[in-house]
């Protein structure tokens, strides 16, 4: 498996290549965007580590060129040490898949990375499609329909609609819904969720009867049919 670390403090980036290179991982180093864009179009990775404060074009900026690029399913996972919902909601909004805040234990990075490749890889799990009344999504395909229309989401958003989905008519608490998409288990803000569910209201609801989409106030939220 091949990683491509973009990662601007030298220290931080010989800790991760070195970790990696010993766990079995093949790493290519940039030290700032362009660099790493380059060496993008000419290797196939199966991976992206990428720092969101850097010299010149930031974390951000890179992630959406990634995606622009065509590379729609190279997982990112992206480093901040912005530990706030704002920056991190910006980062998962420009094409970053998950996010570790720095500092972090190799360990924790090794997780992730394992988290990652298993959701891009292809899934031995038998064809799975989830409905409920006109909603559709298919597990295999990644495709979404409403009322038969195709709906387009992000990665981050599939994955939670997916979740939702496959725990229809159950509330989930937004820590739940926080450790399932996000494979997050620390403490942060819960603020993501909100934002992110809004997102899916906007394209799975907004323009449909009936609602599915429910808050459960003071609990969670539920997917219901
Ligand atoms: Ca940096």
């Amino acid at each position: 498996m091949k990683i491509l670390v973009i990662e601007d403090e030298q220290n931080v980036a010989a800790f991760v290549q070195q970790g990696l290179k010993e766990t079995g991982y093949e790493v290519f180093l940039a030290y700032n965007g362009a660099n790493g864009l380059d060496l993008l179009t000419q290797q196939n990775f199966d991976l992206i580590i990428l720092d969101i404060m850097l010299p010149g074009m930031d974390g951000r900026e890179i992630a959406s060129r990634v995606r622009q690029m065509g590379y729609k399913d190279l997982p990112i996972l992206m480093l901040t040490a912005l530990g706030t919902t704002e920056n991190i909601v910006k980062g998962l909004d420009a094409g970053a898949d998950d996010y570790l805040i720095k500092p972090f234990k190799f360990k924790e990075l090794l997780a992730r990375i394992r988290a990652l490749s298993r959701r891009s890889g292809t899934s031995t799990v038998a064809h799975q499609i989830y409905k409920i009344l006109d909603l559709e999504l298919d597990s295999d395909s990644k495709s979404v329909k409403r009322a038969g229309k195709l709906i387009k989401l992000t990665s981050t958003e599939f994955r939670l609609l997916e979740f939702l989905m496959k725990n229809q008519n159950k509330v989930l608490s937004r820590i739940d819904i926080l450790e399932n998409v996000w494979d997050i288990n620390f403490n942060m803000g819960t603020n993501v969720v909100d934002v992110y569910v809004n997102y899916l209201r906007n394209k799975i609801d907004k323009n449909f009867e009936p609602k599915l989409i429910q808050t459960v106030i003071g609990m969670g939220y539920m997917i219901k049919g």
